[in-house]
C-alpha cells in the first residue's frame, strides 16, 4: 500500500493525506473549498467523481436553459452573472468530463506506458491503475483480452 499522502483526491487529482477514516482531508484549489474534500480517494473509489460529473453537468443544463429562455423571451436585462455562471460551468463541465475519461483510460494507458518503458528501460515507474477500475475494464472488455500484465 502507498504511505501517507501518496493519495490522490478524486476530483482534483493532487496527492493528499488521509484522515483516520479513510477520506481526503480538507483543501482549497484556486478559491473554494475542493468537492472531493472528505471523500475517499482515487485509488480506493470513483463515485465522487462520478457523481460530481453528473451533478456539473445538470448545473451547467440548468444555467444555459435559464438563459436560453430570456432570450427567447427577449427579456430587457439578463442577469451578467447568470451568463458567467454559464461560462464556468461549461468549463468546468470539459475539465470535469476529461477527468472522467482520462480516469476511464488509465488501465489502458497504463498497459501501454508499461510496455513502452520496459522496452525502453527496463523497469516501470507510473502509479498502477486501482484494482476497482482494471476488473471494470476487463469486464468492459469482455473476455477477449485478459489483464495478465496489470
Ligand atoms: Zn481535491
Amino acid at each position: 500500500m502507498s504511505r501517507r499522502g501518496s493519495f490522490r483526491c478524486q476530483i482534483c487529482g493532487r496527492k493528499k493525506h488521509l484522515r483516520k477514516n479513510g477520506t481526503v482531508v480538507h483543501h482549497h484549489v484556486g478559491g473554494p473549498q475542493c468537492p472531493g474534500a472528505g471523500y475517499p480517494p482515487i485509488e480506493h473509489d470513483d463515485a465522487r467523481l462520478v457523481g460530481y460529473a453528473g451533478e456539473i453537468g445538470a448545473a451547467y443544463e440548468r444555467a444555459a436553459a435559464a438563459v436560453k429562455r430570456l432570450e427567447e423571451d427577449r427579456a430587457n436585462w439578463i442577469d451578467p452573472v447568470l451568463v458567467a455562471r454559464r461560462r464556468l460551468l461549461a468549463a468546468e463541465v470539459v475539465k470535469i468530463s476529461r477527468r472522467v475519461q482520462r480516469h476511464l483510460d488509465w488501465p489502458e494507458r497504463y498497459r501501454r506506458s508499461m510496455a513502452l518503458q520496459m522496452e525502453k528501460f527496463g523497469y516501470v515507474w507510473s502509479d498502477p491503475p486501482p484494482l476497482y477500475l482494471v476488473e471494470r475494464a476487463g469486464e468492459a472488455k469482455g473476455a477477449g483480452e485478459p489483464l495478465n500484465a496489470l
